[in-house]
């Protein structure tokens, strides 16, 4: 299936805590959009596999893209070499999208900024068409450069080169993070297991204000942040938000 966007994560809710808002907005314009996840995210403190197959399951129908797909990379030891450059091309070739989102490339967790830079260099040799892979249906595959790379915030603050307004989609967006209900804190649920980073009332918090924060800089509500490493055209003007700021 061709998509417009693949957004890819190397940890089963990296694309929903970064870059939900702008998946769920592309689809409600009739976009076609799916995930990718890299690995399993089985070194996670919190929960185990199974729940976290069952929660990934309940945050894509959230978000309502059409596929979701995991590579099963090892999570923390995967590498940025030819075997994974190799398996991401596949995929990347297969769903051929015009689109990428993509891990950052400098992070506090060091899979995120890995995966980050192995997202783009698979994406750039994906194009070159010496480079020969096969389909799952064994057939040779054409040759596949998205045009655009655009690296989500995580962790931490980097100054963004593109905020996309995500005010009308942001309570969707909280409710695919909140099916996560092992890893991050839930009210109903309580909270028994080993604390982490990530499972405090104020992690949401901090994810709130970081897209509260991002959208006061376009004007806007909420929004989510890109680095580009190549420069963003647009077309014409109107892609402009007109606000004053
Ligand atoms: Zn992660």
């Amino acid at each position: 299936m061709k998509l417009d966007l693949l957004a890819i994560g190397v940890h089963p809710d990296d694309v929903e805590l970064s870059c939900s808002g702008t998946l769920i907005n592309e689809l409600k314009r009739g976009k076609k959009a799916g995930i990718l996840d890299l690995t399993q995210g089985e070194l996670g403190t919190r929960g185990t596999m199974e729940t976290r197959y069952a929660e990934s399951a309940a945050a894509t129908k959230i978000l309502g893209v059409q596929v979701r797909e995991n590579l099963r990379m090892r999570d923390g030891f995967f590498r940025n070499d030819e075997e994974h450059q190799m398996q991401l091309i596949r995929a990347i070739r297969k769903y051929q999208p015009e689109i990428v989102l993509a891990n950052a490339l400098n992070d506090r967790h060091p899979d995120h900024g890995r995966a980050g830079h192995l997202i783009a260099d698979a994406c750039f040799l994906s194009g070159l068409i010496k480079i020969e892979t096969t389909g799952d249906d064994g057939k040779p595959q054409q040759k596949w450069r998205p045009r655009y790379i655009l690296h989500y915030l995580q962790d931490w603050f980097h100054e963004p080169d593109l905020i996309i307004d995500i005010s009308d989609v942001f309570e969707q967006r909280m409710k695919a993070i909140e099916a996560y209900t092992t890893q991050f804190y839930n009210p109903q649920t309580g909270d028994d297991g080993p604390q982490t980073y990530i499972s405090s009332p104020d992690f949401l918090d901090a994810i709130t204000g970081r897209a509260r924060m991002l959208g006061k800089r376009i004007g806007v509500k909420y929004g989510e942040g890109y680095i580009s490493e190549k420069k963003i055209g647009i077309s014409n003007l109107d892609a402009l938000i007109q606000v004053e700021t």
